[in-house]
């Protein structure tokens, strides 16, 4: 079994989500009293499989007759540029506007619940937690689980739990859970890319989605700015050949003066990790994106050779075993020798 950006799994600990745990997910949907106030919730700095699995999953509720419904994530309501276009995000509201006492809260593609911010709370107040992920690291947070390492994206769980509600796909609904499954599986390149991701894919596209021109607005549209400030940060990157044990590291940074001075938004910096990591010598990439003045987030990827989620996980942070992240604090000189001393402890060895 593999699980996202090709990491192997092992056995039953990780199998997913259990007979007994799709028909618990069913029944708190189907049991919603008319009137009932649903809340969806994702992480924050919400990507393509966040914003995508909630809003899709949230169009859905909408066709099954919850009224009372809305999504949100926390930190600033901003969605990402590329993002914008997404149907469902009439559904979002900022996260200060969120019920507080939702009778059912729907967390998507958070690993732990430190991952919802300030809406963690709504675990407690809710009259019932249902969380939809696929991280291998996730904590068992929340009262119900549909958690499924194997998935490529948490759309995958998304889109298996609307079939069980009986919703049918539509092109709206499609759209979004299209969007989440491409950004997870690198549009279709990383490992986890197995024959059932190419079956939902084609489900999805049969409802006469356009994966062109969603490709083109997700992945390959961005500000003139931003390739202008994409040259500035790759020119400076660091090849680091001895860390990793000989695997080689190779990183950069952007501060928040680079965005200002190309009148950037940070979500461009989020495809940059991509330009850096296919740097043939080194098998970890690491691109450090300050977000205060002691605050980095940081982004981490691995062709093989190193657990970066291990990484992650020992600086406060998480992810896959092939992609994860952590908020890293201090200089990113300090930061990235923090990263640095982790990598030989996370090298994979069989
Ligand atoms: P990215 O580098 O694209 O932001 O994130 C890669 C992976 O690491 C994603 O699966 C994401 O969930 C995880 N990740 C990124 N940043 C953090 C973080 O600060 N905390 C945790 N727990 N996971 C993170
Ligand atoms: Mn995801």
């Amino acid at each position: 079994m593999t699980g996202p950006t090709g990491d192997v799994l092992p056995g039953p600990a990780l199998a997913g989500p259990t007979e007994a745990d799709w028909a618990a997910a069913v029944a708190a949907v189907r049991r919603l009293p008319t009137g009932a106030r649903v809340l969806l919730v994702c992480h924050v700095n919400p990507d393509g499989d966040a914003l995508g699995s909630m809003l899709g999953f949230g169009l859905g509720l909408r066709r099954l007759g919850v009224r009372q419904l809305q999504a949100t994530f926390p930190g600033p309501p901003e969605v990402p540029e590329p993002l914008r276009w997404l149907p469902g995000l009439d559904l979002l509201v900022p996260a200060a506007e969120a019920y507080p006492d939702p009778d059912l809260v729907v967390c998507f593609d958070a690993a732990s619940a430190s991952r919802l911010g300030e809406l963690a709370d709504r675990l407690d107040t809710a009259g019932e937690a249902l969380v939809l992920d696929h991280h291998a690291s996730n904590t068992g947070f929340g009262r119900l689980h549909l958690v499924d390492p194997g998935a490529a994206a948490t759309s995958v769980v998304a889109e298996e739990l609307l079939g069980r509600l009986d919703v049918p796909l539509d092109a709206e609904i499609a759209a979004c859970l299209y969007v989440a499954l491409t950004t997870d599986t690198g549009s279709f390149r990383f490992e986890a890319t197995t024959p059932a991701v190419h079956q939902l894919a084609a489900r999805l596209l049969a409802t006469g989605i356009r994966p062109g021109d969603i490709s083109r607005q997700v992945f390959d549209t961005r500000p003139f700015g931003a390739v202008r400030l994409f040259g500035e940060v790759l020119g400076r990157a660091v090849l680091d050949c001895p860390a990793a044990a000989g695997h080689g590291l190779v990183w950069t940074y952007a501060t928040m003066d680079d965005l200002v001075r190309h009148d950037q938004r940070p979500y461009v910096l989020e495809s940059l990790i991509d330009s850096v990591r296919c740097t043939a010598e080194a098998d970890v990439a690491c691109v450090l994106k300050q977000v205060g003045p002691e605050e980095w987030a940081v982004s981490l990827r691995s062709k093989g050779a190193v657990d970066v989620s291990r990484v992650a996980m020992a600086l406060g942070g998480g992810g896959h075993r092939f992609a994860a992240g952590f908020t890293g604090l201090g200089s990113a000189q300090k930061v990235l020798g923090r990263i640095r001393a982790e990598l030989d402890g996370a090298l994979i060895t069989s």
